[in-house]
């Protein structure tokens, strides 16, 4: 597949502006040196990441930057106070400073722990964000939210660190694992409840099951206005204050939840994908979301093999993490919820005995 080279400008005012490229890898070192970074670059990843699409970064780099890798193990868990002194631990033996660079490539947990370690390593280095499965280009990479689970509640720790540039490289997607590619598209459909056109252009590409293929235009162009409307919320509420990227929390009222509870074996998508099921359910009930497109949203959760049900999850377990979690104010919890696709609001304030119906539900 022929890569078209796109940019998304991220406006964030002059000092924190950034683009989105999507291009191939080998291109990133100039990229990275036409913007003035120099020095080291610190990439951060996985032994599986490195080994599959290493070479054409590394061979883009090294004319640019002297670099060195930091290899973590694979996982949620890795996403915690253990893998954050490990990152720290690595910037101190090599010697990273301030104007260095940490490259994040690899997945959501390399993009948030990396963020999270370049907005604290020396008051702050550079980042930049090499997102390479699904999830993390349509998603995480973008935005500068960054950070680490602490005691099993997911992102208890965080800071927001807007990366220096987010360079994606579509054709990584090849080798992702069925399981993880299904669990990007549990974002991907939020984003399609969130944008009628992204939802009724994934309805069409999953009837011609065009989507099955890891690398092709269909897929591209999907990733391309995901990640778009990403950097849409972004600019208008760069620091979740005004409930407009609230939304994007949609499905994760419940799915943050539902993750902890299963001790991290579901997946963060897999986990949303029950929070959007649970979403839908409330929407349906209190904002009279229609039975058509319950069943639409559904059946494309069912299309990518993602879970719609808690089976055998502690239903305790799950409300109380969702007590303890930054969207509860005053003991409320507050659900994105919509009234129809495309439409999608927030907050709306929701009982216990209200979740605790839906939960039952899912059971
Ligand atoms: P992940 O980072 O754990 O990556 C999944 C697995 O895929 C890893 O084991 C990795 O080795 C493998 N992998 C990565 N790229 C590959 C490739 N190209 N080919 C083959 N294997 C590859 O999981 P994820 O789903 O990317 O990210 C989940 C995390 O993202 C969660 O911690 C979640 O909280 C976070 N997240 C953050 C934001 C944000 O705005 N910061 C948004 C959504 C999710």
């Amino acid at each position: 597949m022929v890569i078209q080279p796109k940019v998304r400008k991220v406006n964030l005012g002059e000092e924190r502006s950034y683009n989105v490229c999507f291009d191939k890898l080998s291109k990133l070192g100039n990229e990275m040196s036409n913007l003035g970074l120099k020095g080291k670059a610190l990439i951060l990843s996985h032994s599986r990441v490195m080994k599959l699409h290493s070479k054409l970064l590394l061979e883009g780099l090294r004319p640019y930057f002297k670099t060195s890798v930091c290899e973590l193990p694979e996982g949620e868990k890795t996403k915690s106070e253990d893998g954050f002194s490990k990152v720290l631990d690595y910037c101190q033996k090599n010697e990273i400073e301030r104007k260095d660079t940490i490259i994040c490539f690899g997945g959501g947990v390399i993009g948030d722990l990396g963020g999270y370690a370049a907005a604290n390593w020396s008051r702050g280095t550079n980042v930049v964000q090499v997102p390479t499965t699904l999830l993390a280009q349509v998603d995480a990479s973008i935005g500068g939210k960054t950070g680490i689970d602490w005691k099993g509640i997911k992102n208890k720790l965080g800071a927001f660190k807007q990366p220096k540039l987010v360079f994606t490289d579509i054709t990584t997607l090849s080798t992702l694992s069925s399981r993880q590619f299904n669990n990007g598209m549990a974002e991907v459909i939020k984003y399609g409840i969130l944008n009628a056109e992204i939802f009724s252009t994934l309805n069409s590409y999953k009837l011609g099951t065009e989507l099955e293929s890891r690398v092709s235009d269909c897929l591209s162009k999907i990733v391309w206005m995901c990640a778009n409307l990403k950097c849409d919320f972004v600019e208008k509420d760069e620091f979740d204050l005004n409930g407009i990227r609230a939304k994007l929390n949609l499905g994760h009222t419940l799915g943050h939840a539902v993750e902890g509870a299963s001790n991290f074996e579901l997946l963060h998508g897999e986990a949303v994908s029950i929070g959007l099921a649970a979403a839908a359910r409330l929407s349906a009930r209190k904002l009279g979301l229609s039975f058509q497109d319950l069943k639409m949203i559904h059946s494309l959760l069912v299309w990518f093999n993602l879970p719609t049900k808690m089976k055998e999850l502690d239903k305790k377990r799950v409300m109380g993490l969702m007590l303890s979690d930054k969207k509860v104010e005053d003991g409320k919890l507050n659900f994105v919820l919509f009234n129809k696709i495309g439409n999608v609001t927030f907050p709306h304030h929701i009982t216990e005995k209200e979740v605790g119906n839906v939960l039952t539900d899912l059971s």
